[in-house]
């Protein structure tokens, strides 16, 4: 059989492999944790952590191509098993995308043809370019150039005794300043990029975010403007055609007053890697973004992804699994189970649990998926459900 492999075990490696083995494929999971979501349902699971010779030995001697579920997967373990085998996306692709700095020369790299630019930011490495900020930077964001993620790893700004503080709390690390933009909202777009340089993108995502993670993602015609929407799909193929990227990548943008009435697109970020605001492909599309994933890593054709059904995406924290006195489902006398039967009571409902074992707050626990014949309909069910989780309402 064919085996394709994943660096890394979370809830996007796990769907990733249910994509993988639904199409027949055997898969190889990488992931010290043996509880990781994708370990637990995967043919073979290397518990070993990811820079280890040889787990990434053993790794390669199963797989036929391997790809990598987050970010943060170590850039030279990705070459090591590219000496051997098809790694996609590469590793100067997934490095890129590792360094706020990087990612945003990328950005400005683009702009002439994607004709859409970060928002005014410098780099920060020292106490002296600290010093040097300019002043319409501020109000800004101060984030760390690694390893952020869900807003952490970043501290609001307004002036320059709160930089100097914020640098310090930040551990004085490689960071980025980016100014404060005024964001109108925010949407993402998804694009897949076969090996052949062939792209196909997906509906663009509206994004609510609550306390810097991801709340709801709606995808319909017209939740993003369509002009803005085009524009988006455009910069995000000329982002990934830029790093001659193979596999799927999410581009993150921010819809901003223009100053004239109007708006404008910024690009904030991106993940080389399926998104979390990209799980509504899997009951609203024809081909879900791990399919595309599958399709891309193992050589397959990538058809232009077609949205069937308005489609809303309600993220599941572990938040749900604690009650009122703040108690954990395992650890109270009368445990908190989200009503999950009356939510799938309502028509249209999908529900993706990812298997975790222990509740956290603010951890990404599941997602819920909401399809329906009309955009009123889905947004008419997305409020109950709310309702019924005790979650705040629409945006
Ligand atoms: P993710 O979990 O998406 O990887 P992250 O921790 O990498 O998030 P960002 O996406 O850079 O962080 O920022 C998190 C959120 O903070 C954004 O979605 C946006 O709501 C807000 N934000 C970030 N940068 C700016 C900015 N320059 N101006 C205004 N708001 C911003
Ligand atoms: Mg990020
Ligand atoms: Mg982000």
């Amino acid at each position: 059989p064919i085996t394709l492999g994943v660096m890394g075990g979370g809830q996007l490696g796990r769907m990733f492999v249910q994509a993988a083995q639904a199409m027949g494929y055997c898969t190889a999971v990488l992931d010290p944790d043996p509880a990781s979501p994708a370990g637990l349902i995967s043919h073979h699971h290397i518990q070993t952590a990811y820079d280890d010779p040889a787990g990434l030995a053993e790794l390669a001697r199963l797989c036929d191509a391997i790809t990598t579920e987050f970010e943060n997967v170590p850039a030279p373990a990705l070459r090591k098993l590219a000496e051997s085998r098809p790694v996609a996306p590469s590793a100067d692709c997934v490095a890129v995308a590792q360094d706020r700095l990087q990612e945003k020369t990328h950005f400005v790299q683009c702009a002439p043809i994607s004709g859409v630019f970060p928002a005014p930011y410098t780099g920060i490495e020292t106490a002296g370019q600290l010093a040097a900020v300019a002043d319409d930077l501020l109000p800004g964001i101060l984030k760390t150039a690694r390893l952020g993620y869900d807003g952490k790893g970043q501290i609001r700004v307004k002036n320059r005794a709160e930089l100097e503080a914020a640098w310090t709390q930040l551990g004085g690390v490689v960071c980025v300043l980016e100014k404060l933009m005024p964001l109108q909202s925010e949407c993402s777009v998804l694009v897949a990029r076969g090996a052949d340089g062939k792209t196909v993108c997906f509906p663009v995502q509206a994004n609510t975010h609550h306390d810097g993670i991801l709340a709801i993602t709606e995808v319909f015609e017209g939740a993003v403007p369509v002009e803005l929407a085009a524009r988006a799909q455009a910069s995000t193929v000329a982002v990934a055609d830029h790093l001659n990227y193979v596999g799927v990548l999410c581009v993150e943008y921010f819809v901003v007053d223009n100053g004239a009435g109007g708006s404008d697109l910024i690009v904030n970020e991106m993940a080389p890697r399926p998104h979390n605001s990209g799980h509504y492909t899997q009951n609203a599309c024809d081909i879900s973004q791990f399919e595309a994933q599958v399709r891309a890593l193992a050589g397959l054709p990538l058809n232009t992804p077609c949205q069937h059904s308005p489609s809303l995406m309600v993220n599941l924290l572990g938040d749900l699994w604690f009650d009122a006195n703040g108690m954990r489902a395992e650890a109270s006398e009368q445990p908190v189970v989200p009503p999950w039967a009356e939510v799938l009571a309502l028509p249209g409902t999908h529900l993706h649990l990812y298997g975790k074992t222990s509740a956290r707050k603010a951890r990404k626990m599941g997602h819920l998926n909401i399809t329906g014949a009309t955009v009123a309909q889905v947004r008419e069910t997305a409020s109950l459900a709310l309702a019924l989780l005790g979650l705040p309402g629409l945006p």
